[in-house]
């Protein structure tokens, strides 16, 4: 093996191979408007742009929603997901309005794990449904369907895989401006995309050990807005019932209160527990565990 390295280099030496021959071309340089650009040299410290995913609903139908996402001057997304995807070659077709690397206008006022400004970070898909009514509690059209599911699914495994986005970094619209917006509201699909590997979701076995725990001592509410700061939610200093409300249309949709209740405050110490650690979560409810939930 020794003897073979040698000869390599020796013929090396010899035929000057360090240099470009005539036919090869410098793909690291690069001619431009009456300049030209080197990439020969790479930096290390870099990151993506695209660090969030961020869910909607339209509340418009098929046609309006295109409509007003392609044609407004003030709102936009990078993918729309169709009511009812057609086919083409038997793959289901999602639009993109937007291109991953321009900053679509979905977002607005949020904040998500200290940034705000999401649009600047994240990539938008708006998902064609009516929504529902914060005051009946009720959807004000059909369900989310089963192909649109599907397609979301796809379209946003592609996406997470693609810019290495981490589960507790896929959110509703709500979750970054609770309060503001409430889509894509508490009828919205996250225990099954979470199955699917799109988004957080707690384990049952750790949600009830939690629940057992604040049965017998609930945490204080500094405790649980700690948590829900640590998970990633904003404006906590605005309130807490509408951080609440946004946490409970994500992970416990059968009582969106905007009150804490003991499942909730467990399905919040849950995900901490899994996505921070048991250290975390441990950490929170030090020292104090007297205070009731008020
Ligand atoms: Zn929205």
């Amino acid at each position: 093996m020794q003897k073979y390295t040698a000869i390599l280099g020796l013929l090396l030496a010899v035929t000057g191979c360090t240099g470009l021959q005539k036919d090869q071309v410098d793909e690291t340089l690069m001619a431009k408007n009456g300049y030209a650009i080197s990439t020969s040299e790479q930096a290390v410290a870099k990151n993506n742009r695209i660090r969030f995913l961020v869910l909607h609903y339209t509340a418009l139908d098929q046609q309006k929603s295109l409509e007003v996402l392609t044609r407004s001057e003030l709102v936009s997304a990078n993918y729309l997901i169709p009511e009812e995807p057609t086919a083409h070659k038997g793959l289901l077709v999602a639009h993109q309005l937007v291109d991953d690397h321009d900053r679509a206008w979905h977002a607005g006022v949020s904040q998500w794990k200290n940034r705000s400004n999401l649009n600047d970070t994240s990539l938008g898909i708006e998902i064609v449904n009516a929504g529902w009514d914060q005051d009946t509690g009720q959807p004000l059209g059909m369900p989310y369907g089963e192909r649109q599911t599907e397609l979301l699914i796809s379209l946003a495994r592609d996406l997470i895989e693609k810019y290495d986005i981490q589960p507790t970094d896929i959110v509703g619209h709500s979750d970054i401006a609770p309060g503001r917006k409430i889509d894509p509201g508490p009828f919205f699909p996250w225990k099954r995309l979470a199955e699917a590997g799109v988004g957080a979701w707690p384990d049952e076995p750790t949600i009830g050990d939690y629940q057992a725990r604040f049965s017998v001592t609930p945490p204080s509410m500094m405790q649980v807005t700690k948590a829900l700061q640590t998970y990633g939610y904003g404006y906590l200093d605005q309130g807490l019932e509408a951080v609440v409300k946004a946490f409970q249309m994500r992970f416990n949709q059968e009582h969106v209160s905007g009150v804490v209740d003991i499942k909730t405050a467990a399905i919040l110490f849950a995900l901490i527990d899994k996505y921070h650690g048991v250290e975390k979560a441990r950490d929170i409810l030090q020292p104090a565990e007297a205070a009731a939930l008020g």
